[in-house]
């Protein structure tokens, strides 16, 4: 099939598609008659295939040559397949065991044959159901310190993060919707737009005349198009995590580019949030105070373990070109590296604040909505959660620059009004 021009899979397709393959055999054993196939795809772009037999079982990606959610008349590159293949094997390299094995690619077929993640469910799944997981905020404080450290050029040789840049340079039509679809259409009237109305409709209109807000989020988008500083996941929210008590994945990085650390921060952190101000719509079952104070406390520990990580990285990896240890440790001036840190930590901080309200708002106003506030089913307590988040959003990205750190922005989220 290598040679063959793309075609779409089908559960009836698959089996004898891709049965010769030896990434299949070896799984799944030679014999597809026995394969069980189901299509589960339930994120907004792609075709995800489960494939199980007696001996094993994988999961078959594929890119479809338009966006899922919106239908043929969305045009979307299969190309970005391929940047979920580089993608997932940097990653992999960079946080060993974090991401699904890749099992094999094709490149005309845009296809990933990968691990099957299994007992795991999607995070924002477990968040909804008020399940406390206990190792994800250091889990993804060490993939994000790990991930984003190693692919800049912090650590990097010069040439190989240009090369890197340039590989991933061409994924324009997935950094194109993040960036009207994140940065800009949520600020205005766009056609794709929803929310909760009428109930949100003045609060909604008050944030699109709100001109400190609208700089702010342009502002944002200058920094996510301009610094290109390490390959960001692109899409890492609580939706691109499964998870299970012991074990933290991280999938889907068809967004990845060269972007700014702070932007897989801020989304990660925007989801935490969000998820914290849902849940008094999910009451019904019983309080979520538990809940609530566990998902500030993953906020917590996640930016800990992340500067924690970030730092030791720094001590012990900093081969790239940037803050030479020939011009600090070497000269004895290990001070001099140290206030560098600081500075390169607090400019993540105050850049991930800014992206942080920038994605609360656009998944409460823009087209990409959040289950966590979807599965609400009363539109007026919805709506009541909702507008606690768009004023906290609002206030983190506005006030970035005087916002000191996790236990004011926490403080702030359990008072809002
Ligand atoms: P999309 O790019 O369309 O959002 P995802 O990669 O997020 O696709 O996958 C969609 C869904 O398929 C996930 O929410 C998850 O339920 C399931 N899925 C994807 N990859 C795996 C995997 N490796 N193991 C188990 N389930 C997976
Ligand atoms: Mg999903
Ligand atoms: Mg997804
Ligand atoms: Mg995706």
């Amino acid at each position: 099939m290598e040679a063959a021009s793309y075609e779409a899979l089908t559960v009836d397709t698959l089996g004898p598609r891709l049965c010769r393959l030896p990434a299949m055999q070896e799984r799944l054993g030679a014999d597809p008659s026995g394969w069980r196939i189901r299509e589960v795809g339930d994120g907004n772009l792609n075709l995800v295939f489960i494939v199980e037999s007696e001996a094993g079982s994988v999961v078959v990606k594929q890119a479809l040559p338009y966006v899922r959610l919106v239908g043929e008349s969305w045009p979307l590159p299969l190309k970005r397949s391929f940047f979920e293949y580089h993608a997932l094997t940097r990653q992999a390299a960079r946080d060993p065991g974090r991401v699904p094995a890749v099992l094999h690619f094709d490149e005309a077929q845009a296809l990933v044959v990968m691990e099957f993640l299994s007992p795991h469910v999607i995070l924002r799944r477990a968040l909804i159901d008020g399940r406390e997981l206990p190792h994800i905020g250091h889990d993804l404080g060490l993939f994000m310190a790990r991930t984003l450290f190693r692919g800049s050029d912090l650590s990097m040789s010069a040439a190989g993060r240009k090369a890197d840049l340039a590989l991933f340079a061409g994924n324009v039509e997935l950094c194109d919707i993040t960036e009207n679809l994140v940065f800009s259409d949520p600020y205005f009237e766009a056609e794709l737009n929803a929310h909760t109305t009428p109930q949100l409709d003045p609060l909604v209109a008050e944030l699109r005349a709100d001109r400190d807000m609208k700089v702010t989020a342009q502002r944002m988008k200058h920094l996510f198009a301009a610094k290109a500083e390490t390959l960001v996941h692109g899409d890492l929210h609580t939706g691109s995590i499964m998870v299970t008590d012991d074990d933290t994945r991280v999938i889907d990085p068809e967004f990845a580019f060269y972007g700014p650390m702070a932007f897989d921060v801020g989304m990660l952190f925007s989801n935490f949030w969000m998820s914290y101000f849902s849940q008094a719509g999910h009451e019904h079952g019983g309080s979520r105070d538990s809940m609530r104070a566990y998902l500030l406390g993953v906020l917590d520990t996640c930016w800990t373990t992340f500067r924690n990580e970030f730092a030791h990285l720094w001590r012990t990896e900093r081969t790239g070109m940037l803050y030479q240890k020939s011009l600090f440790e070497d000269r004895g001036d290990a001070l001099g590296a140290e206030q560098a840190l600081d500075h390169v930590l607090h400019e993540l901080w105050v850049d991930l604040l800014g992206f942080a309200g920038v994605e609360i708002h656009r998944r409460i106003l823009g087209l990409a909505h959040n289950a966590d506030f979807e599965t609400i089913e009363d539109r007026g307590r919805r709506a009541a959660c909702e507008a606690r988040a768009l004023k906290f959003g609002r206030h983190i990205a506005v006030n970035r620059a005087q916002i000191h750190g996790m236990d004011e922005v926490n403080a702030l989220a359990r008072r809002i009004e």
